[in-house]
């Protein structure tokens, strides 16, 4: 199948500052070393606690920030540290969509005028054949032609996500990350607008980067999901193998601690109890060696002094814990 996305090895460092001289006295490591791809038309979840660099990571894809070291090479073309001007034809085949739509969406602007404005932006179309657009997207996502008359606030949570999905799609991307599209709204909701997403994506060709906070709400619209801690990928596999033999303890004590809402038929699998206690430490001071040792309930001595490297150990499916690696 062939990769859309091709991340190697990224970083995404900030510095930090201290003393009187404000000078850089450290690095905040929020994506450090990443590696994966991302086949045409798949949607790979990433699930992590806030902190883990999730969001980060979805901003230098995108190349909204530049990465520190490392490559993403995007359809073929290695946007890493090309300029906001270079980036131009890639930016139109990418899109992100938010959280929480209602800050994403300039109140003073109708529904018609937001889904035109990137359209106008790319100012390949005519008035006559903008208009045509996005009544044919509005209609898409699910809301009516007259909606563009009215103004987001006039809209639920659902229906603004609608808007501001409308809004990504108008000019045709190919790649759309999706950060926590769903978590501000009720659960109900989730799963029409997590639907609707999938229908869209058959129905377009659209390859996401899907980004949650828990592993509940990917499960439904991933084909693999990548597990991240403090930075890093600790787990990456096929949905499958992910839900019913996750390998690292840190994935364990994410299923075992999903809420009631399941949106899947197949996942009578044995869930293991396992309490993550503690705080996620600060990415500006992580802990040696495994950065997960100190709330990991089988850290041992080796976990301390030895950071362990991601390694496949089934086929596609990645973990990086000692647990599975010989010393
Ligand atoms: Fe736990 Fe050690 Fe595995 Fe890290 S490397 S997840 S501390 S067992
Ligand atoms: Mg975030």
């Amino acid at each position: 199948q062939e990769i859309l996305v091709d991340v190697k090895n990224i970083k995404k460092y900030f510095p930090i500052k201290g003393g009187v001289l404000k000078r850089t006295i450290g690095h905040l490591k929020a994506v450090d070393d990443v590696s994966f791809t991302i086949r045409k038309g798949e949607t790979l979840g990433i699930v992590g606690e806030s902190g883990s660099g999730k969001s980060t990571l979805g901003r230098v894809i995108l190349r909204l920030l530049e990465p520190t070291d490392g490559q993403v090479i995007f359809n073929d073309v290695d946007i890493s540290y090309l300029s906001q001007r270079k980036i131009r034809p890639q930016r139109e085949d990418m899109q992100i969509i938010f959280q929480d739509p209602f800050a994403s969406l300039n109140s003073k602007m109708s529904v018609g005028q937001l889904v035109e404005e990137p359209l106008i932006v790319q100012g390949k179309m005519s008035k006559e054949e903008r208009k045509k657009r996005v009544i044919e997207i509005i209609e898409k996502v699910g809301l009516r032609a007259d909606d563009r008359q009215k103004y987001p606030h006039e809209f639920s949570g659902g229906q603004r996500q609608r808007i501001s999905i409308a809004r990504a799609l108008v000019i045709h991307p190919k790649f759309v990350i999706c950060d926590e599209p769903v978590s501000a709204l009720d659960v109900s909701i989730q799963a029409q607008v997590l639907n609707l997403m999938k229908d869209l994506q058959d129905d377009l060709g659209l390859t996401y980067l899907f980004i949650a906070h828990d592993l509940s709400v990917v499960k439904h619209i991933s084909d693999r999901v990548a597990v991240m801690y403090l930075g890093r990928f600790v787990e990456i596999a096929p949905k499958q193998a992910l839900y019913t033999n996750a390998l690292h303890p840190y994935t364990q004590a994410l299923l075992s601690s999903i809420p009631v809402i399941d949106l899947n038929e197949e996942s009578n699998h044995k869930q293991r109890k396992i309490a993550l206690t503690g705080d996620l430490p600060s990415p500006a001071n992580p802990p040696s060696g495994c950065t997960f040792r100190t709330r990991c309930p089988q850290a041992h001595d080796r976990c301390a002094i030895e950071r362990p490297e991601l390694i496949e150990l089934e086929t596609d499916h990645f973990v990086a814990c000692h647990l599975y690696s010989e010393e």
